[in-house]
């Protein structure tokens, strides 16, 4: 076998694979898998998004589905690739509903890992390229209904005299982008934004914030940026791109609509969602409802005691924007990770007195080092290797979530062994230093916890350089009139504090909006189960809730950074349409 080029390899095994399958043999499918194996299925055979790890919970997954879902057809696509021992190989395949992809890794002609991922629904394929729609009729009509008519019709009835299939709360780019895609596959969805303007969850954060991830990561789908954009995006180009995205793409977005409630009537499968639009209250009815409404929930609040002595300001990072009213004053920042950094270098550029309160250790990444070791497969660099966005966003996925432990740590002792002259001066500054647990470092910190990490674009050498000061290893006592007291016995001036103590779990906007005892049933959203502080057990193998079914039929999560947002909207989308045309979508 080994004499043979990684594409016939890989060609033997799908035939195996394939010939097994049809055959219903599930044993026969399972001996060709490692003894430690993964099989990550995107809704082609699970309707849901699940990692069967292991020969057993593969076995099981397809005694269960294997018969309805009657999968063929499948062929190598290009050229696999070898890298040591291991085969990669992409491929394509059919169900009785859909059509695949996938990826496929083999070691000693067995697989390890191989993710399916449906790509579109048999009859019900996007309009684009060969099938995008001609824009006009070429024919003389007394009764001609323009575009800017057709639109003007739709936008006027949709939620009123017609209901939509979906509404999505939250118009920040997750909701934009599923958005997107629910138009493209035809599902009549509106998308509520309280604030005034699409655009705005971004352009309403502090001044100076900048994307920490690069442009090659933060496409949105259908329209990649131009290749004129800048690496890193300000705030304020986002908010214009994604207004100008959500016009173009004839969302039905509504901008200053607040959903206030929400009711599942589950004899009827439809939704009550109580809105406040402007001045107007409207219902609205619809089959699903996606919560949007950020990667976190309501913010965490601090309680401090001596509050109600303290004569300064108290404000939670979500309201802050400009630090010009805090110039001269000294201001306390209370936490450690990404917004306290920014919030942080903002204050110092109001020309602010800033302390950083840190209570528990910090994994800080340089941009620099983190955009050439980590970033790769999204980079000019990549493109030029013909590694699309699509492309890697694949690889991405394909890679089980228990499996990234062992890829990270490496490239985190690299990290640390590039930069150890910086960490090193970090540490002597008094910033308390991490790699996560398992120094697995910060993208399974994001995965696992959301939360505890820096990419440093700025602060860090300040705290170097001693302009912005940490207190570490300590814990807040009390407020006074003006001052902190700490529980070493140390006390410094304090006219203002920013509370950068993160989020609570995206669920938790579920209670606000339907109940608690809903929110309850669903639980919370993001972490994988890793057993790690803060992200407790048991294992999942994915994200909790997160663009799949959720126990509340019809209640659907969506979100995450762009590049999440992008690659998962298609699958949120595929499920709702699904759905709405009546096809089974039986949940493994
Ligand atoms: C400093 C910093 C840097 C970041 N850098 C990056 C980066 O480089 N790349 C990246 O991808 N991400 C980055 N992020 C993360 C970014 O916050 C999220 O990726 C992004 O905001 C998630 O988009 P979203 O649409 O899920 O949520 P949001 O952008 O938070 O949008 C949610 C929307 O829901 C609306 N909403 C909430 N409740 C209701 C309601 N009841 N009714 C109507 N509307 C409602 C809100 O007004 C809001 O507009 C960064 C974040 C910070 C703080």
């Amino acid at each position: 076998m080994l004499d043979r080029s990684p594409t016939q390899q890989a060609a033997i095994w799908l035939h195996s694979f394939s010939e097994a399958l049809e055959s219903g043999n599930v044993a026969a499918v399972s001996a060709l898998f490692l003894e430690e194996c993964y099989w990550r299925d995107l809704l082609t055979f699970t309707w849901n998004i699940k990692t069967m790890e292991g020969r057993s919970a593969i076995e099981a997954m397809l005694s269960a589905t294997l018969a309805r879902t009657k999968p063929s057809d499948w062929q190598i696509a290009g050229e696999a690739t070898r890298d040591g021992d291991t085969v990669e190989a992409w491929f394509t395949f059919e169900t009785a509903v859909a059509r695949g992809e996938g990826i496929l890794r083999l070691t000693d002609g067995r697989c390890r890992t191989i993710l399916t991922a449906m790509r579109e629904l048999k009859g019900h394929e996007e309009k684009r390229g060969r099938r995008r729609a001609l824009g006009v009729r070429h024919e003389a009509d007394p009764n001609r209904e323009t575009w800017l008519e057709a639109r003007r019709r739709e936008e006027a009835s949709l939620g009123y005299s017609k209901q939509p299939y979906c509404v999505i709360i939250g118009g920040g780019q997750g909701g934009i982008a599923l958005g997107a895609r629910l138009k493209q596959l035809g599902v009549p969805t509106i998308i509520l934004e309280k604030n005034a303007r699409a655009g705005d969850s971004w352009r309403k954060r502090y001044r100076s914030l900048v994307l920490h991830d690069p442009v090659w990561y933060d496409h949105m789908p259908y329209i990649p940026f131009p290749d004129n954009w800048p690496v890193f995006t300000p705030k304020d180009k986002m908010g214009d791109w994604l207004e100008m995205y959500a016009k173009v793409m004839e969302l039905n977005y509504w901008p200053s609509s607040r959903c206030r409630r929400a009711s599942y009537d589950s004899e009827r499968k439809e939704w009550t969602v109580e809105v406040d639009r402007g001045d107007e209250s409207v219902v609205l009815k619809p089959r699903h409802l996606v919560f949007a409404t950020g990667a976190y929930g309501p913010p965490r609040e601090i309680e401090l005691a001596g509050t109600e002595d303290f004569a300064g300001e108290i404000l939670h990072s979500s309201r802050y924007s400009d630090g010009t009213r805090f110039k001269g004053k000294n201001c306390v920042v209370v936490g450690a990770a990404s917004s306290a950094h920014d919030v942080a270098v903002d204050l110092w550029e109001s020309g602010a007195k800033v302390t950083m309160v840190q209570r528990s250790p910090t994994t800080v990444v340089q941009s620099g080092t983190l955009m050439e070791l980590a970033f790769d497969i999204y980079s000019e660099a990549a493109i030029e290797r013909g590694i699309t966005t699509e492309i890697a966003d694949m690889k991405v996925a394909s890679m089980p979530f228990a499996l990234l432990p062992e890829t990270q740590k490496p490239l985190y002792d690299r990290i640390r062994a590039r930069d150890a002259d910086f960490y090193e001066k970090l540490a002597q500054a008094g910033f308390a230093l991490d790699f996560g647990p398992d120094e697995t470092g910060l993208m399974m910190k994001a995965y696992r916890t959301g939360s505890g990490y820096y990419i440093n674009v700025g602060a860090s050498d300040l705290i170097i350089k001693g302009e912005i000061a940490v207190k570490s290893g300590t814990e807040i006592e009390r407020l006074t009139r003006n001052t902190i007291k700490f529980r070493d016995g140390s006390e410094i001036p304090a006219d203002a504090v920013i509370a950068c103590t993160g989020y609570h779990s995206m669920h938790e906007t579920v209670a606000e909006i339907v109940s608690r005892e809903v929110a309850d049933r669903v639980g919370p959203c993001w972490g994988l189960g890793s057993g790690t502080p803060g992200d407790p057990g048991p294992w999942q193998g994915e994200l909790r809730n997160m663009w799949k079914p959720t126990a509340q039929e019809a209640l659907w999560f969506h979100g995450g950074n762009l590049a999440l947002s992008r690659f998962y909207s298609k699958f949120v989308a595929l499920q709702l349409k699904a759905r709405m045309e009546g096809i089974e979508t039986p949940v493994y």
